[in-house]
């Protein structure tokens, strides 16, 4: 795994693992006569290198071993079962400026993902219907009126800044998937059967989302405010210098310096 690239799942941060950054281990499984053969089991641990962070991220696999001509383990060849231990989920991080309601909806979702898809999908339809409501202040009984009408606002221009036709069409592809398109017009609290890819389409696109929306609203928001903040310091800076000359505070880093007194 040495030179492998890694993003950490609990900080996002995204690094190249080094030797003494991650552990793995495979250990033969002797049990006697069973069903599956012989079988193994691997541990795999990778420390985050974001010192901020310094988390431990594990992973845990049943399968059957890969031996070699001399019978010694090398490997798992197949997993039967498994996956990460810690953090339990693949939710990925995301910021604290998201609103706390979608942002645990979605950590739900994602939790039991595997363990009950159709428990998923409706916490991920909660969480959609959740963040159309909060960013675009659109709110119709049903789901499905609601991406209606985002659509139509896309459609003619009136729709909340930030909300791209790109989003939208997103959303209306995941509901051209399967039977989510039917879900989205009942109630979003009927729990529906869905199959494992569905639950998985909706929380990539509750990511993609949190993504285009609030993470881009937020750059757009950070960016406009750092204009403001040097446009101030000008202002002050030039009011400033002609009356106290030679005393006046240098300007910080980014301002010009060619402006003669
Ligand atoms: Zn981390």
């Amino acid at each position: 795994m040495d030179g492998t690239n890694w993003t950490c799942p609990f900080c996002g941060h995204y690094q190249t693992l080094t030797e003494n950054k991650f552990d793995i281990h495979d250990h033969g499984i002797f049990v006697g006569k069973n069903k599956h053969g012989q079988t193994t089991y691997r541990v795999t641990a990778i420390g985050c290198s974001n010192p901020e962070c310094g988390e431990v991220n594990v992973q845990f696999f049943f399968g059957y071993g890969n031996y070699d001509e001399l019978g010694n383990l090398r490997g798992i060849k197949e997993v039967i079962a498994g996956g990460n231990i810690f953090p339990e989920s693949s939710a990925k991080p995301q910021p604290n400026f998201i609103p706390e309601p979608l942002r645990v909806d979605y950590l739900e979702a994602c939790r039991i993902q595997n363990l009950s898809p159709k428990a998923s999908a409706t916490l991920s339809r909660r969480c959609l219907q959740g963040m159309i409501r909060d960013f675009s202040g659109i709110k119709r009984s049903r789901l499905i009126d609601e991406i209606k009408m985002l659509r139509n606002q896309v459609d003619d221009g009136s729709a909340e800044s930030g909300i791209t036709v790109e989003s939208v069409d997103a959303i209306d592809h995941v509901r051209s998937i399967g039977n989510i398109g039917a879900h989205m017009e009942k109630d979003i609290n009927v729990i529906i059967d869905v199959d494992p890819e569905e639950a998985q389409a909706l929380i990539e696109l509750i990511e993609l989302l949190f993504d285009e929306w609030y993470v881009a609203r937020k750059t757009r928001q950070d960016r406009l405010e750092s204009v403001k903040q040097i446009a101030a310091a000008k202002k002050k800076a030039k009011s400033s210098s002609p009356a106290s000359e030679g005393e006046a505070p240098e300007p910080d880093e980014g301002e010009g310096s060619t402006e003669a007194a």
